[in-house]
């Protein structure tokens, strides 16, 4: 069988992008297969492709239910009877699909993961020759990542039940070396076929800015650079979405609100007028975007600081998925964490998983505070090794701010927190650092020690960002949970010996830094 015929007849393509080929082949012969594929990396067409081509029936289980229409509509558009099962479906409607099911009438079934709960379906499947089951968004089997579904833990079961294992693949976007270990052992692959392309976006230009009127400048961004282009913007909350999306409208941008707490509708009209160019900017929290298609959205702007790194390059990501060159850009501001931090809190789970949140906020913060390259700090999450120590295409590398020593302000942050005997967190070495009377410093006599107010002339925030930033090149260490403690690593004897100098911004030093208090 010619599969580039298929890939013409069907799917309107000439060749597969990378890894597609290896994926549909292996699949063919009959191996599982492990898709480690970008936003946008035809995921979609590695499992479809062979669905077709394959006897029976394939499985496709999905998280997305919102996509899963979307996905049928297409491929029907294609020539494929597919169909999907989920939670939003009226009793009759099931009721008929069940029964078309049985009469083997759909080449592709989409199901979201809780379905594998049902007896009922688990009944109707065994009756039904399964070639394959394909699992979308794969990450989410995995404690350790960032989109823990605790109903994807069925799969394993549910692909043991049949009396023939059917051909198992999985596909994800998002994964760490620890997730892909996790997903591989779960899933029990036989002999599989694996496509891992890399996490480099080269078309993506990677920024973080740290701006006071976030709106002004979103504002004079898009005019300057995109004023007739596609644009996301994410925030932390649907407060923050509702009244960035009023004060867009305000300056003259054609914006529109997306959210979870909008009804579906709502919701729906939104998409589709983003999709289909009726609005520029689409202004949204992270509910927005999983699997959305849109190739030539070109800038995605963070407003506030996402938890993790994993939900930033998924979300930055969805900027040119068609290959131009677009601009991801992260607005930090140190309240973000603290936003985020009461997200962790206000979700209650196992407290090992909140230290791994805790962890995974603090590698994005540290993202934030960083002045290497931001592609290979992404990279190097996700466990690459770039070839090249700078890439030229990112905020830091073409960053020509003059640098500013701030050796000696490091110093004395770090004699502080060894002073107070590696105790305590951000905030009370900033106030013992500033001299402050606040009641914790003087209930624990720090008001006695030799750096207390010794940074007196300092703003609360450039001490923060010099924090920040020793804490992002390893000279101080925090704990990781609720109440993070700051310590002192190993590397940062050499600071306090002046055998190493540290290097910060000068603007981000000079802006708030207040005028020298006479003292006398
Ligand atoms: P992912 O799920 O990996 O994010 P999709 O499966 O949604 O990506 O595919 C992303 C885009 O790439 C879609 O518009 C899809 O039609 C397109 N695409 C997939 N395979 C090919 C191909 N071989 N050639 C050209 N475009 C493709």
């Amino acid at each position: 069988m010619d599969i580039y015929k298929i890939l013409k007849t069907y799917f309107g393509y000439d060749r597969f992008k990378t890894g597609q080929e290896k994926i549909v082949k292996g699949i063919l012969e009959g191996q599982d297969a492990l898709g480690i594929m970008p936003t946008g990396g035809g995921k979609s067409l590695c499992y479809q492709l062979p669905a077709i081509v394959l006897e029976g029936v394939t499985i496709v289980i999905s998280p997305l239910i919102s996509l899963m229409k979307d996905q049928v509509d297409s491929l029907s558009e294609m020539g494929i009877t597919s169909t999907f099962i989920n939670s939003t479906l009226e009793e009759d409607i099931l009721q008929e699909r069940i029964k078309d099911i049985r009469l083997l009438k759909y080449k592709i079934i989409y199901i979201a993961p809780e379905r594998l709960e049902s007896y009922l379906f688990i009944n109707l499947i065994r009756d039904i020759d399964i070639s394959m089951v394909a699992i979308d968004e794969a990450h989410c089997i995995s404690q350790w990542g960032h989109d823990f579904r605790p109903s994807y833990r069925n799969i394993p079961k549910f692909i043991n039940s049949f009396i023939k294992r059917p051909i198992v693949s999985a596909f994800t976007a998002t994964a760490t070396k620890a997730v892909v270990e996790e997903i591989k052992t779960l899933i029990e692959f036989k002999n599989p076929v694996e496509s891992m392309i890399g996490f480099d976006r080269p078309n993506l230009f990677y920024e973080v800015r740290k701006i006071v009127n976030k709106a002004d400048f979103i504002a004079n961004f898009v005019k300057e650079t995109y004023p007739d282009e596609s644009g996301v913007i994410y925030c932390a909350t649907r407060k923050s979405v509702e009244s960035l999306t009023l004060k867009l409208r305000d300056l003259g941008f054609n914006a529109i609100g997306y959210h979870g707490g909008m009804d579906s509708e709502t919701r729906n009209t939104a998409q589709e007028s983003f999709i289909y160019n009726r609005v520029q900017i689409i202004v949204a929290t992270n509910a927005f975007g999983m699997g959305i298609d849109k190739p030539d959205v070109r800038f995605v702007i963070h407003y506030n600081m996402p938890q993790n790194m994993e939900s930033y390059y998924q979300e930055a990501g969805r900027a040119g998925r068609d290959g131009e060159k677009s601009h991801c850009i992260l607005l930090y501001s140190p309240s973000d964490i603290v936003k985020q931090k009461l997200l962790i809190q206000n979700n209650p789970v196992s407290l090992e998983r909140e230290n791994l949140l805790y962890k995974n906020l603090q590698y994005l913060v540290d993202y934030c505070h960083t002045n290497d390259c931001l592609r290979n700090d992404i990279l190097k999450y996700f466990g690459e090794n770039p070839d090249v120590e700078n890439c030229n295409n990112c905020g830091n590398c073409l960053d020509n701010s003059e640098m500013v020593d701030i050796t000696l302000e490091s110093q004395k942050i770090l004699s502080c927190i060894y002073r107070v005997g590696e105790k305590f967190g951000v905030s009370l070495i900033i106030q013992v650092l500033r001299g402050s009377k606040n009641k914790k410093v003087l209930q624990f006599d720090l008001d006695k020690i030799s750096t207390y107010g010794l940074m007196r002339e300092y703003k609360e925030q450039t001490l923060r960002e010099i924090i920040m930033t020793l804490i992002s090149r390893g000279y101080i260490i925090t704990t990781l949970d609720k109440f993070p403690v700051l310590k002192l690593s190993n590397s940062s004897k050499e600071v306090l010996k002046g055998e190493v100098k540290v290097f910060h911004k000068k603007h981000l030093m000079e802006e708030k830094k207040e005028k020298k208090v006479k003292s006398n």
